[in-house]
């Protein structure tokens, strides 16, 4: 078959499809964006297209699903949601004045990490999209926000930093450097298995901006990966950034360190059971009032400080606001009028801020006088924070002279400006007035004139104005005045040179109106644009002011105190509380509890039936280092703290497990990550460790890195364990220390927790009680309690412990554990009686036992 020559629409889809193979080509064409070929095929899919066909019926019909232009939002956000880019390729010059071809091109790529919110709502939640370069053994990571403009860099040791890094920010999509490097390592491949949507730059090109975006930066790497960032969003939105903000060097040192296990374990951001802000410790933490304020408090909370005075600052402003609730209360209401400031200053930038925005940046202005005056109403650091405030009336004032007070979402037709504000519009809607005016009066004029009172004066689309008369009554007019425009059914339609004369009036003031109104908001948009360093750096500080006074109102509702920090290395909490497990419990229920480890105590082994508290208890601890931390109170009566560098977990299940790891596997490589990079400043809690494999092989593990841990790594640890013989190495190490979660049985048998930490070790384990508690039919549970007192029973010989004695701890043994030739030799020597026996039949005896060998 002679292959047909492509059509020349075709021949420029397929120039600029080629540049774009990873993306959703959105091909406009009039009205529509069309998707061709195998986009077409699958987008159809994806969004429930209808699929059609381009020359249907020739020898090669090209697959095709159009999507309206004004709906185009909504499917490019559930093709981007779901990990997909898209193209959007528009027309560059108006089909009706262009010769040949009308010139397109694509004007932005969407992807998930550039895809900008188009809502206006309350996002509490940023958007980050990383680079990543390897260099030197080491890996150097920056991330952007688009909507906001930060930018960050840094340097990290291993790839487990980028990934914990990554997850961290919830990063969806990365953009890697072609270079051999990046290949060699399988980096794309790593990350894409994740699930992140891999982007990639060929080279590495520094501009101007470039050059001062990453100026901030010491270091060579870290700039040469924030420029790949920035070449890649450069080459994809084609439009203005002036809102991004120098990047900035973070350390992972700076901060508390953990990584995404923890995080889950702990529920910080997160549920892990329902994977839902509620029934996180953010959840309950979050009482800000603005967008920014949100984002902000999440970041503080994955990134808590390590710096005593810039905890202390923090914590001296929500004291502050605590004393001053009044203050604090009245801030509040002003916080609520306030829109995202940030992602306003960024779209101002963008061009894409529209008249309403213009007034949700005016409402959130305005709301700083009042703030000022609030905050300087109250003595001390308060009173400071008013003065850092700046009062942007200027800007504000201008947009309420300009702009009205509900302005329609489209820029374009009109509506914007106020009145008063340019004599030009007032000219031209003082016109449009006058016309409109005497079309009202034609109405009237017409029907005395011609005596036929269902005469009307209409407007449509196609003719503009005319006169509508009913058939019967067309000769009632007189002859010549009229021009008849369009017959119908039972009417006829006509115009006369005066209403064209005034259509053409309107026409054209409206037009001029309309011009004259969009050139004017471009004006005050750029202004907006040309202050949008000063808008951002109110809008953090609106953003800080936001977490403090929230961080006061949970201190406040949920009666957290404030943590005092010294150098000692002494944990001293009284009266501590899982605030999450509280708040679920009824008032009173939760069992506060203490939490001492001083100097000479670097261990706490937990013992305790399961059910009792003792994961909740070690959750509780990391839960209040981190709150403390981040610079907020926390949930006990008092708590003394030292500052810690990093917190490991092992806790209860977790998402590797799912993706195929053996539990006891992910249990000994988290086990590992803590006994390799904890420090005696750090702070680790194992839960159970050791449960995942036999019981010798779980016990004698977890006895060696205990004893690990207490010989080189001195970090503060809470190890829970359910096995008992662990709990004498409390006995032989000075640092080590026994509490167990209390129990008591009552009468009947039946056990109650108590959920009180108490000094020494369990005596008990309970086990049995607790299956029972869980329902088990009361035959099994009786059985249970049989073998049980039978073990117990039983003659164990259980060497005594000798440090590191592991082979000896491998080595207990049970007599009832003999091989079956013993076996024989113990059931024959049972069989016989020595006192009814000659001594010949002994002899016969002893000569078939020695067979036996
Ligand atoms: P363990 O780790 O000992 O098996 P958990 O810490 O998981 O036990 O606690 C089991 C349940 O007991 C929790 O879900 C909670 O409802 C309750 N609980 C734990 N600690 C307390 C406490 N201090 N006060 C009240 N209830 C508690």
């Amino acid at each position: 078959m002679a292959k047909v020559a492509e059509t020349p629409m075709m021949v420029q889809y397929h120039e600029i499809k080629s540049q774009y193979p990873d993306a959703f080509v959105f091909y406009r064409l009039g009205d529509f964006y069309e998707l061709f070929e195998d986009d077409a095929v699958l987008g159809a899919k994806l969004l429930e297209l209808t699929l059609t066909a381009r020359n249907k019926n020739s020898e090669n019909p090209v697959p095709m699903a159009g999507i309206p232009h004004h709906a185009a939002q909504n499917y490019i956000d559930i093709l981007v949601d779901q990990g997909h880019k898209v193209a959007i390729v528009e027309q560059m010059e108006d089909p009706a004045t262009a010769k040949g071809m009308v010139k397109r091109d694509v004007v932005q790529l969407i992807t998930p990490g550039t895809k900008l919110n188009s809502g206006m709502g309350n996002d509490k939640q940023n958007n980050y999209l990383a680079a990543v370069l390897p260099r030197d053994n080491r890996y150097f990571l920056s991330y952007i926000d688009l909507s906001t403009g930060e930018l960050k860099a840094t340097t990290l040791k291993r790839f487990s930093d980028v990934i914990d890094e990554l997850s961290s920010l919830e990063v969806k999509e990365i953009v890697l450097l072609k270079d051999d490097e990046t290949t060699e390592l399988g980096i794309a491949n790593k990350l894409a298995e994740r699930g992140l949507v891999i982007s990639t730059q060929s080279e590495v090109n520094v501009n101007a901006t470039v050059s001062f975006l990453t100026q901030p930066l010491v270091h060579e790497n870290e700039a040469q990966v924030t420029t790949i960032l920035l070449n890649y969003i450069f080459d994809t939105q084609r439009r203005n950034l002036d809102h991004i903000i120098p990047a900035q060097n973070y350390e992972r040192l700076a901060y508390l360190k953990f990584n995404q296990d923890t995080r889950t374990n702990l529920d910080l951001v997160k549920n892990a059971r329902t994977k839902k802000k509620a029934g996180s410790l953010l959840g309950l933490i979050d009482e800000t009032k603005t967008a920014m304020g949100g984002r902000l408090l999440k970041q503080w909370l994955l990134r808590p400080l390590r710096d005593t005075e810039d905890i202390n600052e923090r914590l001296d402003m929500i004291e502050a606001f605590q004393n001053e609730f009044f203050v604090r209360g009245a801030l509040q209401d002003h916080l609520k009028s306030v829109y995202d400031l940030e992602r306003l200053a960024a779209r101002a930038a963008m061009g894409t801020m529209n008249a309403r925005e213009l007034v949700q940046l005016k409402r959130s202005l305005s709301a700083i006088p009042g703030m000022k005056s609030v905050l300087s109403s109250s003595q001390g650091i308060l009173n400071r924070a008013s003065q850092r405030l700046e009062d942007m009336s200027d800007l504000a004032g201008l947009i309420d002279e300009a702009i009205v007070d509900d302005p329609p979402i489209s820029i374009r037709e009109g509506d914007i400006i106020n009145d008063g504000f340019d004599s030009k519009i007032d000219e031209y809607r003082n016109v449009l007035s006058q016309n409109q005016q005497w079309l009202a009066q034609l109405e009237s004029d017409e029907r005395v004139a011609t005596g036929i009172n269902s005469l009307k004066v209409k407007y449509n689309k196609n003719f503009g104005f005319f006169i509508e008369v009913s058939r019967a009554n067309v000769s009632k007019l007189e002859e010549g005045r009229y021009e008849r425009k369009q017959t119908l059914t039972n009417a006829e339609r006509f115009v006369t040179p005066e209403l064209k004369e005034h259509e053409r009036l309107i026409n054209e003031a409206q037009l001029k109106r309309t011009e004259r109104e969009y050139e004017l908001f471009i004006t005050i948009r750029e202004r907006v644009k040309a202050n949008i360093s000063r808008l951002q750096k109110l809008a953090r500080q609106v953003a800080q002011l936001d977490v403090l006074a929230s961080l006061a109102d949970v201190a406040d509702n949920h009666r957290f105190v404030r943590p005092t920090f010294t150098d000692d290395n002494i944990i001293n909490i009284k009266q501590g509380r899982h605030p999450v497990v509280e708040a679920i419990l009824e008032a009173g229920e939760f069992v506060a509890n203490d939490v001492n480890l001083d100097q000479n105590t670097a261990m706490q082994l937990i013992t305790g039936p399961n059910m009792a508290g003792k994961s909740t208890y070690m959750r509780e601890l990391a839960l209040i280092v981190i709150l403390g931390q981040m610079g907020s109170f926390v949930p006990a009566e008092s708590a003394v703290l030292p500052i810690f560098d990093q917190i490991f977990t092992r806790i209860g299940a977790n998402d590797d497990m799912a993706m195929g790891q053996s539990t006891f596997m992910v249990e000994m490589a988290e086990a590992n990550l803590a006994l390799q990079e904890a420090t005696a400043h750090s702070l680790i809690l194992f839960d159970e460790l050791g449960r995942g494999t036999a019981t010798y092989d779980g016990m004698a593990l977890a006895q060696a890195i205990i004893e690990y841990l207490d010989a080189h790594v001195h970090a503060k640890t809470l190890f829970s364990t359910h096995y008992h013989e662990l709990t004498a190495l409390a006995d032989k190490h000075e640092n080590i220390k026994n509490v167990h979660v209390g129990a008591v049985e009552d009468e009947s048998g039946e056990l109650h927790f108590l959920h009180q930490i108490q000094q020494g070790p369990a005596d008990k384990s309970y086990g049995i009680h607790v299956a029972a508690l869980a329902g088990l039919p009361d035959e099994l549970i009786a059985n249970a309690t049989t073998i049980l007192s039978g073990l117990e029973n039983q003659e164990t010989i259980v060497p005594e412990p000798k440090a590191p004695g592991l082979s000896e701890q491998v080595a207990l043994f049970n007599v009832s554990d003999v091989d079956p030739k013993t076996e024989t030799l113990f059931q024959k020597l049972d069989s016989i009686n020595i006192s009814t026996m000659t001594p010949l039949e002994a002899l016969n005896v002893l000569a078939e036992l020695q067979k036996l060998r």
